[in-house]
């Protein structure tokens, strides 16, 4: 496969003439970051360089960074294109996993009869297949269409279920093709449906819905921890597709026309330790990464709040109409 994806990007540096270029992986596909370098160096005899800086998702393009290194553009590995407006060209290059359907075709008396198919980038090719498979066994089968931030039918970001909220009211559930909680747990919170997640590295189905149970829990702690600070550290992100500086200042009007100190922090990694020297604010909203609170929230010493969950902590929106962030 990698070999595959290596001849890919040896053949964009040709056709374009590129002399040096960088290369940047998410964690998960660092592994194979040398053998590819290796590869595209000896096919094209370009100066390859490859980012080591963590890398989460399609918003963290490292185009400024390998400017000002003398690249010409940066070859995205892992995930689907999102940003138009860089330093150098970003190319992406989507990588796709093996996607056993076993788990699902062993366990397909869990669905109801109307289903939304959602995925991961990795795995988008597959769904036309499972939809024909499920159409051929009696269901009726709905894929949201792509847009905004998401470029593939059916797939879901950890900032974007807008393709699985568009099908959300002809659906009885959705079957969530992929790995881990996270991305399942988000369609379950940004739908109000039954989701059904069929991991295909672990070979698991899961019901979501104990999981958004106590997610919802552990949320509300986190809101209600925040109901007695009086100063806020606002989080703007500063990875080009996290820069959300308006909604930023937005938080800030309100939290100031309500009594409280608000302070705006812009920061790359949204890390505790990044955060230390401000340890006196009693709370942080992040404006960048949904993630980071959801995800990361209990790394952190003091409550870390999406802007929905800060607009329920300081009584402008009510707990019944929690909503997950997204871009
Ligand atoms: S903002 Fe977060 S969830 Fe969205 S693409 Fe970037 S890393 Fe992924």
């Amino acid at each position: 496969m990698y070999e595959l994806e290596a001849e890919r990007v040896a053949e964009i540096v040709r056709e374009r003439g590129y002399s040096r270029v960088s290369l940047q992986f998410p964690e998960g596909l660092k592994e194979h970051a040398l053998e590819i370098a290796r590869r595209v160096r000896r096919s094209t005899g370009a100066e390859v360089m490859v980012s080591a800086n963590p890398c989460y998702g399609a918003c963290d393009t490292a185009d400024a960074q390998a400017a000002s290194l003398g690249a010409e553009a940066v070859f995205h590995f892992g995930h689907a294109g999102m940003l138009e407006k860089t330093e150098v060209p970003v190319h992406y290059v989507e990588v796709r996993m093996h996607t056993p359907l076993r788990v699902l075709e062993d366990n397909l008396e869990v669905l109801e009869r109307r289903v939304g198919l959602v995925t991961t980038v990795q795995h988008v090719h597959v769904l036309d297949r499972v939809a024909e498979m499920l159409r051929s066994r009696g269901f009726e089968v709905h894929v949201g269409l792509p847009g905004g931030r998401v470029r593939h039918p059916g797939q879901v970001l950890g900032c974007s279920f807008r393709c699985a909220k568009s099908i959300a009211e002809r659906v009885d559930c959705f079957a969530y093709i992929g790995s881990g909680d996270f991305h399942p747990l988000g369609v379950a919170l940004a739908t109000g449906r039954r989701v059904l997640a069929f991991d295909v590295l672990t070979g698991e189905v899961r019901d979501m819905a104990e999981k958004r149970e106590r997610f919802l829990r552990r949320r509300w702690a986190a809101v209600a921890r925040a109901r007695g600070a009086r100063s806020f550290g606002i989080i703007i992100g500063e990875k080009p597709g996290q820069r959300r500086v308006g909604l930023a200042l937005r938080l800030e009007s309100m939290l100031e026309s309500r009594g409280y100190e608000a302070y705006l922090l812009h920061l790359s990694e949204v890390v505790p330790d990044n955060l230390f020297a401000f340890r006196k604010l009693d709370a942080f909203v992040c404006t960048a990464c949904p993630r980071v609170p959801i995800e990361e929230g209990s790394r952190f010493p003091k409550p870390v709040l999406t802007p929905q969950e800060l607009e329920i902590a300081i009584g402008a929106r009510d707990w019944e109409s929690y909503e997950m962030d997204e871009m």
